[in-house]
C-alpha cells in the first residue's frame, strides 16, 4: 500500500494538492485538520477542546491526532493507499506513523513537501479567510503563532525524513496545476 506525505507550511496548498492526487491515483486523503473541524462541528468534547487550541493557532496534543490516523487506518483496509495532510506535524508524530505502518509491514513510501516563504503563507491564508470561515485564518496574529509553531515543532520533521532517504521539496509558488506537474515528476 502507498503512504504518501504532503509536507509544507499552512497555507501551501497541501489540501488542494491532495485532492488532485486523490483523483488521479484513487488514494484516500487523510487530513488531521478537517477530521479535527469535523469533531468541532459535531460538538464532540474532543471537539470542544481542539477548538481551543486551534482557534490560538496551536497545535492539538500528538496522541490526539495519532489516534485518529490510527482509526483511519484501520478504517479503510482496502484502499490502494493513503495521502497525509497536515500529518505528521511533529517529529514524534512522524515516528508514532512509522511504528502503526511497520506493525502493518508497510511504510512511508516518499514525503513530498509544498515550500512556500513565510510572507507567502501569511498571503495566501489571508486570501483562503476571505472564501473559507475558518477562525484560525481570520486574525493575523492567529497566523503568525501557526508560522511560529510549524518552524518550532513541524520544521524538524523535514530532517525526520532526509535520514530515511525519503524527502522531496518543490517549490510551492505558482499555479495549481504547475505545482501538481512538480509533485508527479518526483513520485
Ligand atoms: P490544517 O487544516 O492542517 O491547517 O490544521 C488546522 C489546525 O488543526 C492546526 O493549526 C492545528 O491546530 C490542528 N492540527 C491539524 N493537524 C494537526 C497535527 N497533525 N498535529 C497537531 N495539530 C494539528
Amino acid at each position: 500500500m502507498k503512504h504518501y506525505i504532503l509536507f509544507g507550511p499552512p497555507g501551501a496548498g497541501k489540501g488542494t494538492q491532495a485532492a488532485l492526487m486523490v483523483e488521479k491515483f484513487n488514494l484516500r486523503h487523510i487530513s488531521t485538520g478537517d477530521l479535527l473541524r469535523r469533531e468541532i462541528k459535531a460538538g464532540t468534547e474532543l471537539g470542544r477542546q481542539a477548538a481551543a487550541l486551534i482557534e490560538k493557532g496551536n497545535l492539538v496534543p500528538d496522541e490526539v491526532v495519532e489516534g485518529m490516523i490510527a482509526g483511519e487506518l484501520a478504517a479503510h483496509p482496502h484502499v490502494k493507499g493513503f495521502i497525509y495532510d497536515g500529518f505528521p506535524r511533529t517529529v514524534a508524530q512522524a515516528e508514532v506513523l512509522d511504528k502503526l505502518l511497520a506493525d502493518r509491514g508497510e511504510a512511508v513510501t516518499a514525503v513530498i513537501s509544498i515550500m512556500i516563504d513565510d510572507e507567502m503563507v501569511l498571503s495566501r491564508i489571508k486570501h483562503r479567510a476571505l472564501l473559507e470561515n475558518r477562525k484560525d485564518d481570520a486574525d493575523e496574529s492567529i497566523i503568525r503563532t501557526r508560522i511560529a509553531n510549524y518552524h518550532a515543532k513541524t520544521e524538524p520533521v523535514i530532517g525526520f525524513y532526509k535520514a530515511e532517504g525519503k524527502y522531496n521539496e518543490i517549490n510551492g509558488e505558482g499555479a495549481i496545476e504547475e505545482i501538481f506537474e512538480r509533485i508527479l515528476s518526483v513520485l
